[in-house]
């Protein structure tokens, strides 16, 4: 190992050595041990701040859901908030408060019938609010089944094959079958029909998405809640619904707002989504909220009191910074319906036009346009697939040699021989940047094009660039 003999420097001649000449700079630092001494704060930042270098530039992931961009107040809100921890509901009662105004007035844009009394939490994400909303069904069904005389043993959950890992943790976590609605031909979601035949008595609810992950689509919220309508009328068994809004959340209701898919449907019990994707707030906050008190199991439920009041703590952390729910504040005030609703359509206004053009790029059939969430996959169409010199996953590759990170992935079983390209649009990527990338495509055909093994199979199949 190469070690370097240092000599202590003076104080004076530690202020004049030139940045990139200090000791730390000129050797390699520990990677695996805490380093024996301490170092200047300038040299650790600069040292780090070039190791981060290497990281992807986050405003041309396009593989990413979550926020990449904000106003430069928020982000002073934020720092000015980076002590405060949300669970000290008693020692930061004005966030506390704030936490609570968001939560009511997520509860009204998703048509809570009592927004003014809404139940819910803030979260660290969708995914540990996904968590405490499949955590109450269970409760709740766990509490019929005994109070019928019948056995617990055997908890179902009904889903998509495409719903997020965050589905698949809870089944594996809290021991609960997860019953999957598989992929068909060109249907990548649950839908009704396919739903109703895997519940049962024992199924503590059925997870619908609004804004499936792999392709961009929403899942049929009230086609769902009708057919389970139906089969309680049969049966009598009583089955809810929890709505996966993740994205869509944040999206439908000012773009799609006739579209019924949140607490206007009376089996939707509960709904998740995340702060940090389409709710435009840095990572990480998510929310979980409840139709009313009577979904939420008091059992499940600590009190916290904070400025002489009383708020729930149904939570899987403890400590959790409070900046981004402030953040999340600061958007609901200063952007309004209003300005949500411009950001969310300039945004599919993007995607449209995105997918639109790679359409006719030649190669690439969609799968989706994006005219649900701003999200959109594609495929290669049969002939490129089977004749040509490249992939879908070396597409990826090429783009990457640019900086755009647009991710080539499997569909869900029963679909994984199929691959698709997805672009997520988001707040920041503009129609300037959108022609950017596809002039980077664009190239990056041209250039398969050039090399050996380059086969279009039909006439008329040759790129246009
Ligand atoms: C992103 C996503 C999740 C997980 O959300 P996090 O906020 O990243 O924890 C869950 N479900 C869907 C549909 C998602 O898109």
């Amino acid at each position: 190992m190469h070690e370097q003999k240092v000599k202590d420097l003076s104080a004076e001649e530690s202020v004049l050595t030139p940045t990139y000449a200090s000791r730390e700079m000129t050797g390699s630092i520990p990677k695996h041990t805490i380093p024996e001494q301490s170092t200047a704060p300038e040299t650790v930042y600069n040292l780090i701040h070039d190791e981060l270098i290497m990281d992807g530039n986050s405003r041309q992931n396009l593989a990413t859901f979550v926020t990449t961009w904000m106003e430069p107040e928020a982000m002073k809100l934020m720092s000015e908030c980076f002590d405060k921890n949300m669970i000290d509901k008693d020692e930061y009662p004005q966030t506390a408060e704030i936490e609570s105004r968001c939560i009511n007035m997520l509860a009204n844009l998703w048509n809570s019938p009592d927004y003014e009394t809404a139940t819910g939490t803030s979260t660290i994400g969708s995914s540990e609010a996904a968590m405490l909303g499949g955590m109450a069904m269970k409760w709740n069904w766990r509490e019929k089944m005994k109070k019928a005389g019948k056995s617990t043993d055997k908890p179902n959950i009904v889903m998509g094959a495409n719903t997020q890992i965050c589905w698949h943790k809870f089944c594996k976590y809290w021991d609960i079958e997860a019953r999957e609605v598989k992929a068909e031909g060109n249907r990548f979601t649950l839908n009704a029909e396919e739903a109703l035949k895997l519940v049962d008595e024992n199924t503590i609810g059925v997870v619908v998405i609004m804004g499936s992950t792999m392709d961009g689509k929403y899942e049929p919220v009230k086609e769902v809640a009708e057919a389970l309508d139906r089969y309680q009328q049969q049966t009598g068994i009583d089955i809810p619904i929890h709505v996966d809004g993740a994205s869509g959340g944040f999206i439908a209701p000012f773009i799609q707002p006739d579209l019924e898919w949140d607490f206007r449907v009376p089996r939707v019990v509960s709904i998740n989504a995340s702060g940090h994707k389409y709710g435009l707030v840095y990572p990480g906050v998510g929310w979980a909220l409840w139709r009313d008190k009577k979904h939420l199991p008091e059992d499940l439920v600590f009190h916290v009191t904070y400025l002489g009041g009383d708020m729930i703590d149904f939570s899987i952390n403890f400590s959790r910074p409070g900046n981004q729910v402030v953040a999340q504040y600061y958007n609901f005030l200063r952007l309004g319906m209003d300005g949500y609703q411009r950001i969310q359509q300039a945004c599919q206004d993007v995607a449209l036009y995105l997918s639109g053009e790679i359409a006719k790029l030649g190669p690439f059939e969609l799968i989706t346009n994006g005219s649900d969430i701003p999200v959109f996959c594609w495929k290669l169409k049969d002939d490129f697939a089977d004749s040509s010199n490249f992939t879908l996953f070396d597409m990826a590759d090429k783009l990457r040699e640019r900086g755009w990170l647009v991710p080539a992935y499997p569909m869900p079983p029963n679909r994984q021989d199929l691959v698709v390209q997805r672009v997520v649009v988001k707040e920041g990527f503009s129609h300037d940047m959108a022609d950017m990338l596809l002039q980077d495509m664009r190239r990056a055909l041209a250039w398969f094009e050039s090399q050996p093994g380059f086969i279009a199979k039909k006439e008329g199949s040759h790129f246009h660039h």
